[in-house]
């Protein structure tokens, strides 16, 4: 879709573009400098490609934040249709810890900051205003790493960069509640510590795209707590030669049906609030955000 510009560039009064839901790449420069930077939000997912199993591919996490992100834009677009939606292409650039397969690529949380700082110095120095990064990979390490870019942003500029995933992977410790439907809940009562390519993520690419995911119901359950995701190399050896964390074979596409509509209303949610000028404090930090192991890793 490209935008209809009919602003002339030498007329200083010109009205600003809004109303515009676009890939950035399809946009010229010119174009990027007539939409109404009031009116614009722009969203970058940015997770790794990683391996998930054996019976999902490497690009899962991307795959999920794009879709996330593209529910969410078509609701807001409903709701807010005289605002811009600003889409950056997806970043393969992420913290990580699975060992021992190939597929993997990561940065070092550090690193990974210093990149997405830059990144997001651009995006300003563009005139925006408001930036909603799509982390979606629970690596608390990625997290914590995009959230301190972002709130070296905020401080330095005066703009809204926000990372919200954080908070909802950790929406049980900080209390928020998902709007998740009964299923979802009771699933993950019965069955928690589903920390990678187990039912949670396996649902959701059903939604998805069921025709890339493998024979999910054999998988082996590989059970891992909460204690032992702390050492990578305590988890990477119960998962050595199959790459999930969790309970593949539990997957079903109405699960992640759900589970993909809750994960973009949060991403709405969080967008009305900058959009109405409400706090988005409680959405900002991962809730490991504060400990001193990660001040100083990340
Ligand atoms: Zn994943």
């Amino acid at each position: 879709m490209s935008v209809n510009i009919k602003a002339d560039y030498n007329n200083k009064n010109r009205r600003r573009v809004s109303g515009v839901s676009t890939q950035i790449m399809e946009l010229s420069w010119p174009e990027i400098e007539a939409l109404d930077k009031n009116m614009s939000i722009v969203f970058v997912t940015i997770a790794p490609i990683e391996e998930h199993g054996r019976h999902m591919p490497i690009g899962v996490d991307l795959m999920l934040g794009e879709h996330w992100r593209k529910l969410a834009v078509e609701s807001l677009q409903k709701k807010y249709p005289s605002y811009n939606y600003l889409n950056l292409p997806f970043m393969p650039l992420a913290a990580g810890s699975m060992r021992g397969f190939p597929g993997c690529f990561y940065l070092s949380p550090k690193f990974l900051k210093r990149n997405i700082k830059a990144l997001l110095r651009s995006i300003v120095s563009w005139g925006f205003k408001n930036v909603v990064i799509i982390a979606s990979h629970g690596d608390p390490f990625h997290l914590i790493a995009i959230e301190k870019a972002c709130d070296y942003i905020n401080h330095r500029f005066d703009v809204i960069a926000i990372s919200p995933m954080g908070a909802m992977f950790s929406s049980d410790e900080l209390g928020t509640d998902l709007g998740q439907s009964g299923r979802v809940d009771a699933m993950i009562k019965e069955y928690p510590n589903d920390f990678h390519a187990g039912w949670i993520e396996t649902s959701m690419m059903l939604d998805i795209n069921k025709a890339i995911v493998k024979d999910y119901t054999v998988c082996e359950d590989v059970c891992v707590t909460g204690k032992e995701m702390i050492f990578p190399k305590k988890y990477c050896a119960k998962t050595a030669g199959k790459g999930h964390l969790g309970f593949p074979r539990l997957a079903d596409h109405a699960l992640g049906k759900d589970l993909n509509r809750s994960s973009s209303n949060y991403i709405v949610n969080v967008v009305e609030r900058i959009i109405k000028g409400q706090s988005v404090e409680d959405y900002r930090h991962h809730f490991l955000y504060s400990t001193p192991f990660f001040r100083m890793l990340v």
